[in-house]
Protein backbone atom coordinates (compact mmCIF):
# COMPACT_ATOMS: atom_id res chain seq x y z
CA UNK A 1 0.00 0.00 0.00
CA UNK A 2 1.45 3.82 -0.64
CA UNK A 3 0.51 6.44 1.03
CA UNK A 4 0.85 10.21 0.03
CA UNK A 5 1.03 13.68 2.61
CA UNK A 6 0.69 16.90 1.88
CA UNK A 7 3.33 19.14 4.12
CA UNK A 8 1.53 22.70 4.71
CA UNK A 9 3.40 25.85 5.86
CA UNK A 10 2.54 26.96 9.34
CA UNK A 11 3.50 30.91 8.52
CA UNK A 12 2.32 30.99 4.97
CA UNK A 13 -0.08 28.27 4.97
CA UNK A 14 0.86 27.37 1.00
CA UNK A 15 2.07 23.76 0.56
CA UNK A 16 5.61 23.26 0.87
CA UNK A 17 5.76 19.30 0.23
CA UNK A 18 3.96 16.61 -0.58
CA UNK A 19 5.39 13.10 0.62
CA UNK A 20 4.75 9.70 -0.69
CA UNK A 21 5.82 6.29 0.74
CA UNK A 22 5.35 2.61 0.56
CA UNK A 23 3.65 0.89 3.45
CA UNK A 24 6.65 -1.59 3.24
CA UNK A 25 9.50 0.71 3.43
CA UNK A 26 8.30 3.47 5.77
CA UNK A 27 11.35 5.19 5.99
CA UNK A 28 11.90 5.83 2.65
CA UNK A 29 10.19 8.71 1.61
CA UNK A 30 9.81 10.79 -1.65
CA UNK A 31 9.52 14.40 -1.29
CA UNK A 32 8.37 16.66 -4.12
CA UNK A 33 8.70 20.36 -2.99
CA UNK A 34 7.86 22.81 -5.64
CA UNK A 35 10.32 23.92 -7.94
CA UNK A 36 12.90 21.19 -6.78
CA UNK A 37 13.32 18.11 -7.82
CA UNK A 38 11.95 14.48 -6.18
CA UNK A 39 14.58 13.77 -3.17
CA UNK A 40 13.75 10.87 -1.33
CA UNK A 41 14.26 10.70 2.62
CA UNK A 42 14.02 8.99 5.76
CA UNK A 43 10.83 9.37 7.07
CA UNK A 44 12.32 11.85 10.38
CA UNK A 45 14.03 14.29 7.58
CA UNK A 46 11.10 14.60 5.95
CA UNK A 47 8.85 15.74 8.44
CA UNK A 48 11.49 18.49 9.32
CA UNK A 49 11.45 19.96 5.68
CA UNK A 50 10.47 23.53 6.05
CA UNK A 51 8.90 25.74 3.53
CA UNK A 52 10.08 26.68 0.25
CA UNK A 53 8.97 30.31 0.21
CA UNK A 54 9.63 31.45 3.57
CA UNK A 55 11.10 29.13 5.62
CA UNK A 56 8.40 28.02 7.94
CA UNK A 57 7.57 24.86 9.36
CA UNK A 58 5.05 22.62 8.37
CA UNK A 59 2.81 20.41 9.53
CA UNK A 60 1.08 17.29 7.67
CA UNK A 61 -2.29 18.25 6.48
CA UNK A 62 -3.63 14.73 5.44
CA UNK A 63 -2.36 11.56 4.66
CA UNK A 64 -4.40 9.54 1.73
CA UNK A 65 -3.56 6.08 0.13
CA UNK A 66 -2.87 6.45 -3.04
CA UNK A 67 -4.57 4.00 -5.62
CA UNK A 68 -3.07 2.27 -8.47
CA UNK A 69 -4.26 3.01 -11.98
CA UNK A 70 -6.77 0.99 -13.30
CA UNK A 71 -6.04 -1.18 -16.50
CA UNK A 72 -8.96 -2.00 -18.44
CA UNK A 73 -8.95 -3.39 -22.00
CA UNK A 74 -11.92 -2.30 -23.77
CA UNK A 75 -12.48 -4.22 -27.23
CA UNK A 76 -12.96 -2.80 -30.29
CA UNK A 77 -15.97 -1.99 -31.41
CA UNK A 78 -17.58 -4.62 -34.07
CA UNK A 79 -19.82 -3.79 -37.44
CA UNK A 80 -23.50 -4.33 -37.73
CA UNK A 81 -26.05 -5.16 -34.79
CA UNK A 82 -24.61 -7.31 -31.73
CA UNK A 83 -25.72 -10.94 -31.13
CA UNK A 84 -28.05 -10.79 -28.32
CA UNK A 85 -25.96 -13.29 -26.12
CA UNK A 86 -22.61 -11.33 -26.97
CA UNK A 87 -24.44 -8.03 -25.89
CA UNK A 88 -25.37 -9.73 -22.85
CA UNK A 89 -21.87 -11.09 -22.04
CA UNK A 90 -20.63 -7.32 -22.73
CA UNK A 91 -22.63 -5.64 -19.94
CA UNK A 92 -22.27 -8.26 -17.54
CA UNK A 93 -18.48 -7.97 -18.24
CA UNK A 94 -18.82 -3.83 -17.75
CA UNK A 95 -20.93 -4.30 -15.08
CA UNK A 96 -18.11 -6.13 -13.34
CA UNK A 97 -15.64 -4.02 -14.84
CA UNK A 98 -17.47 -0.97 -13.47
CA UNK A 99 -17.78 -2.69 -9.29
CA UNK A 100 -14.15 -2.91 -9.65
CA UNK A 101 -13.60 0.26 -9.98
CA UNK A 102 -15.81 2.06 -7.89
ZN1 LIG B 1 5.71 29.30 4.08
Amino acid sequence: MRYRAELNCYLCSRGAATLEWDEAHADAVAVSRPGQSIVEMTARAARKVRCARCGGPTYIEEIERVRPPQVVVIEPARRGRPRKEDKERELALERDQLARIA
